[in-house]
């Protein structure tokens, strides 16, 4: 007789390997995917991926969970009684919306719609121009994105300086590099989107400084990078414009600079010569706390490289002064002009996207800004067709014929990102209409009035258009969706075509109005955003782990009769003001005297990744301190605290961590919840307001290097939910 079969009654599924790209940030690591039965049972890094060559993080191992976890929604939801929600039929979900959008437009006109656009979004590549395309069709000028309160300095840098055309230098050959407040072991984000050190980024630091690269990090805690770094400079939270300053001051007193550069293309040289004459290393060690002697040294290294930039990410921009930092780290790649000059091989990264002739020209500062949409929130005007994100809950709270009733979000989650969270979370309530897309019920989705399932990463088709500037090298690569999406969810770009078609706005799309009756699929619509580039879209569809695009023979050209008048302007009136004013600012008090800066961790992507199970080590989210400092408060390591700022307070636990600088307190953003129940972190935007510190031009609030106070205890109230 034979012995009893353990076997299952059916075979199992065999495991199937399938190439993709993870896209949960701007890297795109090449993956293998193990399917079974439709579902990702693992995620590994592909080896023969000619970017990423097998790297992954921990979020991206994790992108099974991330994107099919069981807090996935697989359809849509309708709010219904109080503050829960029910299943609703897409279809019906968007004919609803369509409907209300009407009413609110008949009523109040098309700018009370509004579109905030979040930083996954980006990471789809249909979905940013399907939404700007029905976001034209509704006639509003109410469009915000996460840009504008985090990076919009460096658009006001383009419009305040202008821009040279010839393009950057690669940090392929230099021989040194800036990074500033960023921090790309963690993030990938070298900062500017130039490819630094996004990709495999302990890999390729390593590398670099092997061959010869000498790594300048500019950061108040002694990041993961800066340790790999050979110089780091850690100034007081706030106060780097007046670092950059004194590096500039360094480089041109001691004649440093690129003369050649210089006279060509800038119009004020001296100007920005006699503004930072003053601000010694001496005047920057007693602002910023930096060495007066590592001032000079750093900056005679950056002056002393032949090739190699300065970059800074998210922690310059969000920070005091950010629009004058971000100037100057501009000016500082100027003066030693960092750019591509006529007859080098020209940046040739658009593979499936146009290419844009390289010049060695300038194109002068416009200002447009000035000539913007002028909202009646302190009369602030859109900057690149954006109005900041920082008057956003204004927009909704202020009463105006104008006022923001109807929001549509993409890809985002303001509830946990905007500053001043009491106020945002207030403005979000207030709301006629909240439509938030998003695969699970984010803090902004717990409070929308509709909530649009879309697919999630692997499940649909996709490739790399948007995130061609990021690559090292001219690379693209497209993956078909891996496994099935649910029956009830959709395509995040198909929901704003069908929202369009339902108000009756016709969508343009790659130069083609698209037939609503018979929509395109999605490979369609993928090819005809490729016609413009190099590489043909089935020779893509034929290289599972994408194609490297081989250099273009494209190289910097003359620039033209009109182009070769044109200068840079280092030191623009304004700019100077906004250095006195870095100046004189004193940066601590006796209220609050101490500073918070926001981090990232490698497990999150703002509020990506916070809610996983597992992924975030402690699960929480500390506040950290220097052990001396926390000594000095008498608070010990894992104690409850409370943290104060002008604004507002929270508790948190805190943490010792000696990479912090004295008089520094860390926590990271986009943690916490609207739940109380959800014992997820503690939001940092408890402490962000949007009344002191708002910058000139786009807005942007303080959101990192913040005065706070740290005491033992909890309050008797905690920050708002
Ligand atoms: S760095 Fe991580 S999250 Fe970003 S693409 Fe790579 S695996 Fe995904």
């Amino acid at each position: 007789m034979p012995s009893q079969s353990t076997a299952p009654a059916h075979p199992p599924e065999p495991v199937a390997r399938q190439t993709s790209f993870c896209r949960l940030c701007a890297s795109s690591c090449g993956v293998l995917l193990d399917v079974e039965a439709g579902r990702i049972m693992r995620v590994l890094g592909d080896a023969h991926h000619p970017i990423s060559g097998g790297y992954t993080c921990a979020k991206g191992r994790r992108g099974s969970d991330l994107v099919l976890g069981p807090d996935r929604l697989t359809t849509s939801m309708r709010r219904s009684a109080g503050d829960s929600h029910e299943p609703v039929p897409v279809a019906q979900a968007t004919a609803d919306i369509a409907d209300r959008l009407r009413t609110i437009v008949d009523r109040h006109g098309p700018d009370a719609v509004a579109l905030f656009m979040g930083t996954q979004q980006n990471f789809a590549a249909l979905t940013p121009p399907m939404a700007r395309a029905w976001f034209r069709g509704t006639g509003s000028h109410k469009l915000f994105s996460t840009m504008t309160i985090d990076q919009s300095a460096k658009w006001v840098v383009a419009e305040r300086m202008g821009t040279y055309l010839g393009g950057r230098q690669r940090f392929e050959d230099a021989d040194v590099w800036l990074l500033a407040g960023t921090n790309p072991i963690v993030s990938g984000n070298g900062g500017d989107g130039d490819g630094a050190v996004v990709h495999n980024p302990s890999v390729a630091l390593r590398a670099a400084r092997k061959r010869g690269l000498r790594l300048i990090v500019v950061d108040p805690r002694r990041t993961e990078t800066a340790a790999m770094a050979d110089m780091h400079l850690a100034p007081r939270p706030g106060t780097d414009a007046v670092l950059f300053a004194g590096l500039l001051q360094v480089i041109l007193t001691e004649n440093r600079h690129d003369g050649d550069f210089c006279r060509r293309y800038t119009a004020d040289l001296a100007a920005l010569i006699d503004a930072v004459a003053g601000v010694t290393p001496t005047v920057v060690q007693r602002i910023c706390g930096v060495d007066a002697n590592q001032v000079r040294d750093a900056a005679r290294i950056f002056a002393g490289g032949s090739r190699g930039m300065a970059t800074s990410g998210t922690g310059l921009c969000m920070g005091p002064h950010s629009n004058l930092a971000e100037h100057l780290v501009a000016a500082l790649n100027v003066v030693c002009g960092r750019y591509l000059r006529e007859g080098e091989r020209a940046d040739d990264r658009a593979v499936l996207t146009r290419r844009v002739p390289a010049r060695a020209e300038v194109a002068p500062a416009t200002r447009a800004y000035e000539r913007g949409f002028r909202s009646r929130i302190g009369g602030v005007r859109a900057i690149r067709g954006e109005l900041p994100s920082g008057i956003l809950a204004d927009e909704i709270l202020e009463p105006g014929s104008d006022r923001v009733r109807a929001l549509i979000v993409s890809g985002g989650n303001p509830a946990a990102a905007l500053p001043d969270r009491g106020k945002a979370l207030r403005a979000l309530r207030s709301l006629e209409l909240l439509v938030c897309v998003d695969p699970r019920m984010s803090d902004t989705a717990r409070l929308a009035h509709y909530v649009i399932a879309p697919t999630t990463m692997y499940e649909r088709a996709d490739h790399t258009a948007i995130m061609e500037p990021f690559f090292p090298r001219p690379f693209a690569q497209y993956t078909p969706a891996v496994v099935t999406p649910p029956p009830g969810v959709i395509e995040d770009w198909r929901f704003f075509l069908d929202l369009a078609s339902a108000s009756g706005q016709s969508v343009k799309f790659a130069g083609r109005i698209l037939d609503p009756g018979a929509p395109p699929t999605a490979e369609q619509l993928l090819a005809m955003m490729t016609e413009r580039g190099r590489l043909p879209f089935a020779d893509l569809a034929a290289a599972p782990h994408g194609q490297l695009a081989g250099l273009s023979g494209a190289i910097v050209g003359a620039a033209t009769e009109e182009g070769a008048a044109h200068r840079l302007s280092l030191l623009p009136a304004d700019v100077r003001g906004e250095l006195n004013a870095a100046l004189t600012e004193s940066a601590v008090t006796k209220q609050f005297p101490l500073r918070l800066t926001v981090r990232r961790i490698r497990e999150a992507i703002n509020s990506t990744g916070t809610r996983v199970p597992g992924l975030v080590p402690g699960g929480v989210n500390p506040a950290s301190l220097h052990p001396d400092d926390l000594a000095a408060l008498g608070i010990a390591d894992g104690q409850a605290v409370t943290v104060r700022s002008a604004s507002g307070q929270l508790r948190a636990t805190a943490q010792a961590d000696s990479t912090l600088a004295r008089g520094t307190v860390s926590i990271t953003h986009c943690f916490g919840s609207v739940d109380p129940r959800d014992d997820v972190g503690v939001n940092v935007n408890a402490l962000t307001g949007t009344g002191h510190g708002v910058q000139t031009i786009n807005a942007m609030p303080t959101m990192t290097a913040i005065p706070v106070a740290v005491e033992p205890g909890v309050p008797a109230t905690t920050e708002m939910t």
